[in-house]
């Protein structure tokens, strides 16, 4: 007997590992591995969630009317070029589907989020990494790297799991040096949690031309990562193209209901915004105080570097963590063995972070 053979490139995957959410022998777990927000989800989403319950025989709106409505309003965007998915890793899967195939190039910078290179080679093609400068996404290296067969660009801005991110202008430089032919995919699924002046989602520049696509996600501010839902914003032909190959009914009735009440609870995000830029200039603050580095972040995580040597290592740090009950995130799968990813959680939680990384250090 053998077994079916699966198409190039897919025993190349490496299956991506989520945060972990459980700790033996711990009750209470402080979890601030995946980035999920901190206060939770808007109790307005709640309530509209468990409102669904009672119509769950009915198939949803597969076309997410409401729901794309509510956002078109909330972002003063074009309805018809918003297209929605079942968290926005569908979508980013199905941009890749619908536009690159074997022997094609994916290109993406070198700590770029790992779903960019799990994606191209699950269509056959080839990820490959532009180098950064400071854990920084580089528009030269990345114009550098593309080739003939290039034919999606990710960025994510800002980029899981440094950070940190570019600005509007290094953006538009960037679209402005791809060939016409490549298409340029900004994942913006941090961006409501960005106080700079400088940034932009990048919505303009999907307006602006043909080849720019925008995804976001109710899974980090919105607190909604267990729902499953996202959403691209696009130029129409992508919007065509994402339509026809996306499952038809890919978002259910509870995530449209659930997501629709929470792009009109603005307040919500706004506390929620609020609370992320305090703590983590708090928790940065406190990690210089103990001699930590922490790479500059504008996101809802902070990617803490160790030194090295036995006992004061990354990984010593994590063990410790984890006997005192908080999951953070390794970053080996990520190529930086001597970093932990730590998410911004609520007041509470980021108190004892520091508490016990005191301990670990000493101080
Ligand atoms: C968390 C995250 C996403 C969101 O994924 P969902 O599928 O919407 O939950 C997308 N991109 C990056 C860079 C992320 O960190």
């Amino acid at each position: 007997m053998t077994s079916p053979i699966p198409r190039p490139g897919i025993l190349d995957i490496s299956p991506y590992v989520g945060g972990q959410s459980k700790l033996t022998g711990v009750d209470r777990v402080i979890k601030l591995s995946s980035n999920e927000g901190a206060l939770g989800a808007s109790p307005k989403a709640m309530a509209a969630y468990r409102a669904t319950a009672g119509d769950m025989h009915r198939y949803p709106d597969g076309h997410a009317t409401a729901l794309r409505g509510a956002l078109a309003a909330r972002h003063g965007l074009d309805v018809d070029r918003i297209v929605c998915g079942s968290g926005s890793d569908e979508l980013l899967q199905l941009l890749v589907r619908g536009y690159v195939g074997p022997d094609d190039e994916v290109l993406y910078s070198r700590h770029g989020f790992l779903v960019y290179p799990i994606a191209a080679k699950a269509s056959g093609a080839t990820p490959v990494a532009a180098d950064e400068v400071e854990l920084t996404a580089s528009v030269d290296h990345l114009l550098a790297a593309v080739t003939g067969r290039t034919r999606i660009v990710f960025i994510a801005n800002p980029n899981n799991p440094t950070g940190t991110y570019l600005p509007a202008a290094e953006i538009k430089r960037l679209r402005d040096g791809l060939p016409d032919h490549v298409l340029l995919v900004i994942d913006s699924a941090y961006a409501e949690f960005v106080d700079r002046n400088d940034y932009g989602s990048g919505a303009d520049l999907v307006e602006a031309g043909d080849n720019v696509v925008m995804t976001r996600t109710f899974s980090k501010i919105y607190g909604m990562g267990g729902l499953r839902l996202g959403w691209a914003y696009c130029p129409p032909a992508v919007a065509d193209v994402l339509n026809r190959i996306r499952g038809p009914f890919n978002v259910s009735s509870a995530a449209l209901a659930a997501g629709q009440a929470a792009v009109e609870d603005t307040a919500f995000v706004d506390l929620a915004r609020r609370h992320n830029s305090y703590w983590r200039e708090w928790f940065t603050e406190k990690l210089a105080g103990l001699g930590l580095e922490a790479v500059p972040s504008v996101a809802n995580f902070v990617l803490v570097r160790f030194p090295e040597g036995a006992g004061r290592n990354a990984p010593a740090a994590d063990a410790f963590l984890r006997s005192k009950g908080i999951i953070v995130r390794a970053m080996d799968s990520y190529g930086l063995p001597d970093s932990l990813r730590i998410t911004i959680g609520r007041d509470d939680e980021m108190q004892a972070v520091i508490a016990a990384l005191s301990e670990f250090r000493g101080a």
